[in-house]
């Protein structure tokens, strides 16, 4: 590992670099990306440590009874006091490509992705118009972020945020992979009404 190297590479450019880190974090973004090895929140942002609050899943899913991820949501937003949240998904995704295909993947693998067939089925009309596989992924990985942008203003951890401090604002981005850029693809700021049946009224 190389960890020794970059240890003392920082230290040589500032040598307060681990001291201030380590007494100190004060994130303003809380990353929501897929586990792929080929999307690094810090590297794509061009990012230091210490700037994005970081949770990674099999496709960059928001599952209203995943304790890990509303267990980040909830300190990120009510501890860390970010201004964003992101979900960040990328073309070219193999598990949006995965849920798309008939294939048994065993239980713990099809209870994930069947996740992302009901996005799917929700936007049948559009998807099922396009003919080639790798835009339909592409468009599929689009409205997935979207669909988890609204699954995030489900939650009673952002309404109540939106009441009380106006903040965060959620942006939805998909990173291509074949030339690095990061494209908005869903938007939504602090305080924006959604279908009021998710709606709560005595936060
Ligand atoms: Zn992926």
């Amino acid at each position: 590992m190389e960890n020794k190297a970059w240890a003392a590479e920082k230290l040589a450019d500032d040598p307060q670099y681990f001291d201030r880190l380590a007494h100190l974090q004060t994130p303003e973004f809380l990353w929501i990306g897929c586990s792929d090895s080929r999307v690094p929140a810090n590297e794509i942002t061009g990012t230091q440590p210490g700037e994005i609050f970081v949770h990674r899943n099999v496709a960059n899913l928001v599952i209203n009874t995943d304790v890990n991820l509303l267990s980040v949501l909830d300190y990120a937003v009510n501890h860390l006091k970010v201004k964003h949240v992101i979900v960040c998904g990328h073309y070219g995704c193999g598990g949006i490509k995965a849920a798309i295909t008939k294939t048994d993947f065993k239980a713990v693998l099809n209870m994930w992705l069947r996740n992302i067939k009901d996005v799917y089925r929700l936007h049948r009309e559009e998807l099922d118009e396009i003919r080639d596989e790798e835009i339909l992924c592409d468009r599929l990985v689009e409205l997935n972020v979207q669909e988890q942008i609204f699954n995030l203003a489900k939650t009673s951890i952002i309404q109540r945020a939106w009441k009380n401090e106006q903040r965060p604002d959620l942006h939805g981005w998909v990173y291509g992979l074949k030339d690095g850029l990061i494209k908005p693809v869903y938007e939504m700021n602090a305080g924006t009404h959604i279908d009021e049946l998710y709606e709560y009224d005595n936060l």
